[in-house]
């Protein structure tokens, strides 16, 4: 029988989760900081950062670090002071806890031990990137940080490319044009933005289509970003390589150059470019 029980009623403890402002500390919740006040215990994945966010609001208590290295461990104090009758709360260094971010064990071994989670909202760079992006927002695919590593990333991407939905990617700024263009080349040339230091005052959204976008000096794109990938958009229909290359045929024919044919029959298909690229390699 599935055991009931309201959140803010009845016996069983409860951890409190708690989403923090991702760069404007001015969006911390009045509801968050009314919380964090009655907690006997706070935790995060970084003493630092949150224990800034702590003092900038006048909040002291004892911490514990909870981070991707010692979260069995870190879990299990936290889910012993609660049952021990010790009110706790988890907050992220920015964002929700669990997105992109550690948390997921510590609500799971709560879950175990009969601890009620509760999640107060606020802020969260994939959704802020994704209102304001202009793409298809009423489905949407969070796919949050590739692989930093080459051929994982374009593993990831070509299992990525037939998802109909907007996809949402994290990324750090020193991996953003590989990334853009591993993009690029496997999914094709789609609308996409770059949502960079959301809610700073520096915030800015760039709107283009992958292959502009791929073009930008990765010097000018510092700070924090979302990448925000419009989904495939066409009915796939599954062109043959002998289809394709009548195709590269005839643009070669009329006089484009090799580079730009791959280029516009990649993007009109909506085909990776590597496959139309090997395909050509055919006519040579
Ligand atoms: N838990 C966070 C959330 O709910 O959004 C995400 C944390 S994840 C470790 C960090 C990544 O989130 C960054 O590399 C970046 O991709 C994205 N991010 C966080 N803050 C951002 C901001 N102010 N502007 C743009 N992207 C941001």
């Amino acid at each position: 029988m599935t055991k009931r029980e309201l959140n803010f009623e009845g016996t069983s403890p409860l951890l409190y989760l708690v989403a923090t402002p991702i760069g404007n500390l001015s969006e911390m919740t009045p509801r968050a900081i009314e919380v964090l006040k009655e907690m006997d215990y706070l935790s995060a994945e970084d003493s630092r950062n949150s224990g800034q966010l702590m003092a900038h609001f006048g909040i002291n208590k004892p911490f514990i670090s909870c981070h991707e290295h010692n979260e069995e461990e870190a879990s299990s104090k936290i889910v012993s002071l609660l049952l021990s009758g010790k009110k706790v709360a988890y907050m992220s260094d920015a964002g929700y806890p669990t997105c992109s971010d550690p948390g997921e064990r510590l609500v799971a071994n709560c879950l175990e031990h009969g601890i009620k989670v509760s999640c107060l909202s606020g802020p969260n760079a994939a959704l802020n990137a994704l209102a304001a992006s202009g793409l298809d927002s009423s489905h949407f695919y969070f796919q949050g940080f590739l692989s930093p590593k080459d051929k994982a990333r374009k593993d990831e991407l070509e299992e990525l490319a037939s998802r109909k939905e907007t996809i949402i990617f994290y990324e750090s700024p020193h991996r953003i044009s590989k990334t853009i263009n591993a993009m690029y080349e496997v999914l094709g040339n789609r609308r996409a933005v770059i949502a960079r230091e959301l809610t700073k005052s520096h915030e800015e959204f760039i709107r283009g289509t992958l292959e502009e976008l791929a073009a930008i000096e990765e010097d000018t794109l510092r700070g924090e970003m979302v990448v925000v990938v419009e989904g495939c958009k066409t009915i796939q229909k599954e062109y043959s390589d002998e289809e394709i290359l009548k195709m590269l045929q005839v643009e070669i024919k009329s006089g484009t150059s090799s580079k730009d044919a791959i280029r516009k029959i990649s993007t009109d298909l909506d085909l990776p470019k590597k496959r139309v690229y090997a395909i050509s390699l055919l006519l040579k």
